[in-house]
């Protein structure tokens, strides 16, 4: 098979746009092609076999051990959504294969096409792109959406509103795309500050970004209020959606007003990731963005075969080689399948139910700076702990050696000492009822001798690193 790569040429609305396709030859440029043989190393099986195998046995995940890392939404991943993505039909596929052909890519087509339609309907939106490759990449994508609308309006647009509780890949998106950030408080609720918000929404805001439920988990009731105050002035409401898993099946973004999601498929439709696996990040925008989702599009024709579309003169172009993840896509798209309706719904309603209960049996050991039925996930302060000079990574090092992954700390940042504990609805009461009693046991021994969390972890090969030296020198050994 050969390449032909198109040079790369403006698209209408200013983002580059290049076409690869099967053709001629690609000519690469000889200052990158290789003039000596590649010496690869030379082991045998075995030592293969035992290099990985060990390497597992470090490994903390899941399939091990409880991880109620917060807004990561790390919950078991059944095993048969592994079974789905090894099937030799869609494991060795090749991207560049011809797309007609009935009896080698028009079933991954028809995966790509169903998906498409699967997440339209969860997420109340009319129209998907599957191929962002992460969250972050899928709030990229979507800020580029929002400015290829503005400009395509003739909209002069500056900021992007975003509430002081977001995850920093919301600010990090819209300043990548070009945008000012405003930032917006949360208020004595726990969610976005209406009256904060009605001050700095005027004419040059482009669009808002919002996670729903927030990371502290808490459902911010005002979201059609909120999403009214910013189409007033032809703004654009983004849906951060990594806490979709607290909402899907009972609430549609699309519903409350959102003009555009994004979905972590890693995370709300179970994939391993972080250093498990690759992530994928969907985008899903209401009818009137969709002339702008980024190419190619796939599409039905009326002979029911499915074939990819290039022809979409207003896209932001590509946003990622091909056609996006397509392995996490097919775990996902295998997930929902087995699921259903009625089981998604009852995976968040357990999900919600796991967070309150862990709640409601920490309350009174650690501060709970908004105290309120929470979605999936729960946001408990250390400030109590700190007294006595424990703190919130003292106590993530005691639950390491409880063989328990330690919940997020120090986010979200508008919480002194945060822990942010999601548990997911994959865990079971009595590995709850463990969780929690690990966390009781910090909380007493942080009353009772405060001084023992210093030297934490123990069971660890390695001692705790020098954190003051890790951040001040990029270059030091962590762990001399
Ligand atoms: C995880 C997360 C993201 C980013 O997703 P990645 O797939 O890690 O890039 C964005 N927002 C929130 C609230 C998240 O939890």
């Amino acid at each position: 098979m050969q390449l032909i790569f198109e040079k790369s040429r403006p698209g209408r609305c200013g983002f580059s746009i290049t076409r690869c396709d099967v053709g001629q030859e690609a000519k690469i440029p000889s200052p990158y092609l290789r003039k000596k043989e590649c010496l690869w190393p030379e082991v045998s099986e075995l030592d293969v076999v035992r290099h990985f195998t060990q390497l597992s046995q470090r490994n903390f995940s899941v399939d091990t051990n409880i991880y109620p890392l917060g807004s990561c939404t790390m919950k078991y991943n059944p095993k048969f959504t592994e079974k789905a993505a090894g099937i030799r039909g869609f494991a060795d596929l090749h991207p560049l294969l011809p797309q007609l052909d009935h009896s080698l890519v028009q079933g991954a087509l028809e995966v790509l096409y169903h998906m498409d339609r699967l997440l339209s309907e969860i997420t109340g939106m009319d129209h998907f792109t599957l191929q962002p490759l992460a969250g972050a990449h899928g709030e990229l994508t979507g800020v580029m959406l929002m400015a290829a609308y503005h400009r395509s309006k003739g909209n002069k647009k500056t900021h992007i509103i975003i509430p002081d509780a977001a995850h920093g890949t919301n600010p990090a998106s819209a300043a990548i795309a070009g945008y000012d950030i405003v930032t917006i408080p949360t208020d004595k609720k726990g969610v976005l500050d209406l009256e904060a918000l009605k001050k700095h929404v005027n004419s040059q805001t482009a669009g808002l970004m919002l996670t729903c439920p927030n990371t502290l988990g808490l459902f911010d009731s005002d979201v059609d209020k909120i999403a009214a105050i910013i189409h007033d002035v032809d703004g654009l409401v983004y849906y951060d959606g990594a806490n979709l898993n607290a909402m899907m099946g009972r609430a549609r973004p699309g519903d409350l007003g959102f003009d555009i999601v994004h979905v972590n498929l890693h995370k709300t439709f179970a994939t391993p990731h972080g250093g498990g696996g690759p992530g994928s990040g969907p985008v899903g925008v209401k009818e009137h963005l969709s002339r702008f989702l980024p190419i190619s599009r796939v599409i039905k024709a009326r002979n029911g075969s499915y074939a990819l579309d290039y022809d979409y003169p207003d896209s932001i172009g590509y946003i990622a080689s091909f056609y996006g993840n397509f392995g996490v896509i097919l775990k996902a798209y295998a997930y929902i399948l087995m699921l259903g309706k009625e089981g998604l719904k009852e995976a968040s309603e357990h999900a919600v139910l796991n967070a309150n209960y862990i709640m409601e049996k920490l309350k009174a050991y650690y501060d709970l700076p908004f105290d309120r039925r929470c979605m999936h996930e729960c946001v408990f302060s250390a400030s109590r702990q700190e007294k006595k000079g424990v703190h919130a990574v003292d106590i993530a090092k005691f639950l390491i050696d409880q063989g328990i992954h330690p919940p997020t700390i120090y986010f979200p940042l508008i919480v002194k000492e945060a822990l942010m504990i999601e548990p997911t609805e994959t865990e079971s009461k009595a590995e709850l009822d463990i969780l929690a009693q690990a966390l009781i046991a910090a909380a007493q021994l942080a009353d009772d001798d405060p001084a023992r969390f210093k030297d934490l972890p123990k069971t660890m090969p390695i001692s705790r690193p020098d954190e003051v030296k890790a951040a001040k020198d990029i270059r030091c050994n962590f762990f001399a």
